[in-house]
């Protein structure tokens, strides 16, 4: 641990320059930073005052491989003292960016088979509606530009991502988004269908989804909700993007979100697990079919990039990891181990009034809570409960959106099975305190 005179430096240095995201900056004020971590090791966080937690969130559902981990290290270092960074703008390329792209069609659903780099989720995204907008001024559609997304929905933070994102909230906090966005009701396929109707289908870009609603509480679609809403866009000749950044990379227990509905998007995006957290990745994919248009159709440059597209070191660190994922069967082993999490919830919930309901796929799960008798409560149970497991031992997170009292769990998916039952049992024990608490 870090001396006491240093942890109160850091502790104010904090308070003063360091802008937190999603932050309430007047508790941030009154409180400073709860943790502030200075190593981690497998699904283990350690701060500076020598607290060990779990990493039931794998930070931003994205340490996929767990924190520590050597191998990608050894593969940053390499890669930056060799070539860290060069440009991928037009005719310039590098071999990891190169060989990234090619496994990335190995593993990706259906036929998407050309990617296009981003630093993150948000720019993915960003760069899926330019994309799908551009594709249709190549196809002679310039007017089909609006895009649709889900309620519940969160799509990132860039001007683009924050309109497509349902979670009104995260809207509402700026004001003019980009125009031409629409959102529907993130469980009714015929929602989507009347929407398009009123709208006109020649108007419409393309629609967006997340696999599985992270961010939004863990929301799994109805079994056929996703046949539904694809064959609705293929009959309005619709662009069908899915939003694998949290579900991608195993995450739910295949190597993307949407293999559980027998269904291939027409891109895709990614960030997050491509690089467990190790680099900042992201990017779009693209169906053969798309590219093939793109390739026989367009006539001046590609006018979207950004500077870090194709980062050598970034694309060195997510081939590293894919094949850390590959080698310690980490797709199955979200499987298994998210059945026994689930399964632990269910436990929870026949031993505890307040969990009222319990969802999961792979190693995404949720419960949510019914607080009847506590209605009069300030703030919502599941920040209590958030709060005291984190005094006990485990990072988990509440979500409040929509009048939702849920708390998430997200562990890396090297968990193992006696780590899973001390994360529901920290679980337990913190509800049983604010139980009693109330
Ligand atoms: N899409 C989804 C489904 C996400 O969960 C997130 C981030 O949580 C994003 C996009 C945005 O990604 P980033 O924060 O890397 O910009």
């Amino acid at each position: 641990p870090h001396h006491t005179e240093d942890i109160r430096l850091l502790e104010e240095l904090d308070k003063k320059h360091f802008l937190h995201p999603t932050s309430s900056i007047q508790q941030q004020q009154d409180e400073g930073p709860a943790f502030i971590f200075k190593e981690g090791r497998g699904i283990y966080l350690e701060d500076v005052k020598g607290n060990i937690v779990i990493d039931g969130m794998s930070s931003l559902w994205n340490v996929n491989v767990g924190h520590g981990r050597e191998e990608l290290g050894e593969v940053a270092k390499a890669q930056m003292t060799k070539l860290a960074y060069t440009s991928s703008f037009a005719t310039f390329s590098n071999e990891p960016a190169i060989r990234l792209s090619a496994k990335l069609a190995e593993l990706a659903p259906g036929d998407l088979c050309a990617t296009f780099f981003t630093s993150g989720g948000s720019e993915a995204n960003d760069t899926a509606y330019k994309l799908a907008r551009h594709y249709w001024i190549l196809k002679g559609e310039p007017e089909r530009k609006k895009i649709i997304s889900r309620t519940k929905s969160y799509h990132g933070v860039s001007m683009g991502a924050t309109s497509a994102t349902g979670l009104k909230p995260f809207r509402d906090f700026t004001s003019s988004l980009a125009p031409d966005f629409f959102h529907v009701d993130h469980h009714d396929p015929v929602a989507l269908r009347d929407l398009i109707e009123a709208e006109g289908p020649e108007t419409i870009a393309a629609f967006i989804t997340e696999p599985v609603q992270g961010a939004g509480g863990v929301h799994i679609a109805q079994a056929n909700y996703f046949k539904e809403v694809k064959a609705i866009c293929d009959m309005y000749g619709i662009l069908f993007i899915t939003d694998e950044v949290i579900t991608g990379f195993g995450r739910t227990g295949k190597w993307f979100g949407i293999e559980h509905n027998g269904i291939t998007p027409d891109m895709m995006c990614f960030a997050k697990g491509v690089t467990s957290g190790y680099a900042q990745l992201g990017g779009v994919m693209l169906s053969k079919e798309l590219h093939d248009d793109f390739k026989k159709l367009s006539t001046g440059p590609l006018l979207h990039g950004y500077t870090y597209s194709g980062h050598a070191m970034a694309c060195a660190v997510a081939l590293k990891n894919i094949e850390l994922i590959e080698k310690e069967n980490l797709v199955e082993n979200a499987k298994l181990k998210g059945g026994g999490l689930v399964e632990g919830l269910h436990w929870l919930q026949e031993n505890k009034k307040m969990v009222s309901k319990v969802r999961g796929l792979g190693l995404m799960a949720a419960i949510e809570l019914s607080d009847e008798n506590l209605k009069k409560v300030q703030i919502p149970i599941s920040s209590s409960i958030v709060n005291e497991a984190a005094k006990r031992g485990l990072i988990c997170r509440s979500v409040t959106f929509d009048g939702q009292d849920t708390i998430v769990l997200a562990p890396p998916l090297i968990i193992k099975k006696e780590e899973i039952e001390k994360v529901v049992l920290l679980l337990h024990d913190a509800i049983d305190v604010v139980e009693r608490k109330k």
